[in-house]
């Protein structure tokens, strides 16, 4: 389409103000995926150190592919949804054969990549005029055309229209444009309509009605979950469980535990305990409280692991938590 009113403030506004990220300042194809892979369900300033270790680490796509799995997870510890970083480095290795995608929906063939991710690495670093949707596009387009449809049907208006606006020149600082404009201006509580590039285009503002859009759903009941966990150590060594395929976390290690402490008693019946300690974790609507103690205990089955490998080891976030609380202490011991 023609670049409409809409377009030449929020591009040129977008140029002039856009957040200088390491992503932005050289969009290569495999850049902008990891950070994309990276800030889903994850907030900017998290993802910088980790964004900035990985390409380090791993600077392209080849050393990515031929990297251990526990090294990848183990990088990515701490930004929780491994799936994200397994899917990252299945899509290494397909990439590596197959060649790098040439199009939104050869880069949705990939695993982990859905049509926002396809979206914004085929229009900002290959110039592909592809559209995408996130939730910052999402609250700018319900306020810009005063749309009050909720989930799924919001979704779909939002698509419709993000394509209808797409253009063939700079489609990739167009995207960015709009998603900028949701996170630093179009924010969801006050947004700044008094500095916004577009709003002599925006129905909300002028219908005041800003704050109602977009029309927010009832928040889902938090889900409340107890584990009980054990820390297993023997002379200064500690042991970890590999989590196993489909269940919570899985291709972790944790830490043995489980919905009661009467289980872990029955695995490690002559374990000689410290006392309790207690955390709370919370990940997407689930509430975690976490009681954890150490466990001297050979127990059957167990494999035991240094201090600094344990430091290294993907481990979820709870039990690093537990584990790095109980560092802080003046020994790693029973006694
Ligand atoms: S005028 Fe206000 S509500 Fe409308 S797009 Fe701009 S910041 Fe958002």
């Amino acid at each position: 389409m023609p670049a409409s009113s809409l377009h030449e403030p929020l591009i040129d506004w977008y140029r002039k103000n856009s957040r200088v990220l390491p992503w932005r300042a050289n969009p290569e194809p495999y850049a902008v995926w990891v950070s994309e892979m990276m800030l889903q369900q994850t907030q900017v300033a998290t993802v910088l150190d980790y964004f900035r270790r990985w390409m380090e680490r791993f600077p392209n796509i080849e050393s990515l592919a031929s990297a251990s799995e526990e090294e990848v997870l183990s990088l990515w510890q701490g930004l929780g949804y491994y799936q994200r970083a397994r899917s990252l480095h299945a899509g290494a290795k397909l990439a590596v054969t197959r060649g790098l995608p040439k199009s939104a929906a050869e880069w949705r063939s990939l695993p982990g990549i859905g049509p926002y991710t396809a979206g914004a690495i085929a229009s900002i670093a290959q110039n592909l005029p592809e559209a995408l949707v996130d939730g910052n596009v999402e609250r700018v387009y319900a306020r810009l055309t005063r749309d009050y449809a909720t989930g799924l049907q919001l979704n779909r208006n939002t698509w419709q229209w993000a394509k209808s606006q797409m253009l063939a020149d700079h489609p990739g600082d167009w995207n960015q444009a709009l998603m900028e404009l949701g996170a630093t201006i179009c924010t969801p509580a006050r947004p700044r309509c008094e500095v916004c590039p577009v709003r002599a285009n925006c129905m909300a503002f002028a219908h005041n009605s800003q704050s109602e859009l977009p029309t927010k759903l009832a928040k889902k009941a938090p889900i409340l979950v107890n584990h009980f966990m054990w820390i297993p150590c023997s002379n200064g060594r500690f042991a970890l469980d590999k989590i196993r395929s489909g269940r919570w976390w899985e291709g972790l290690w944790s830490f043995p535990f489980a919905d009661s402490e009467s289980l872990l008693r029955e695995r490690f019946p002559d374990a000689r305990l410290g006392p309790h300690r207690q955390l709370r974790h919370v990940v997407t609507n689930h509430r975690i409280t976490l009681q954890y103690r150490l466990a001297e205990t050979t127990g059957d089955g167990l494999t035991f692991f240094s201090v600094s490998e344990v430091e290294a080891m993907a481990v979820p976030a709870p039990h690093r938590k537990a584990w790095e609380m109980l560092r802080q202490q003046p020994t790693l011991s029973i006694s």
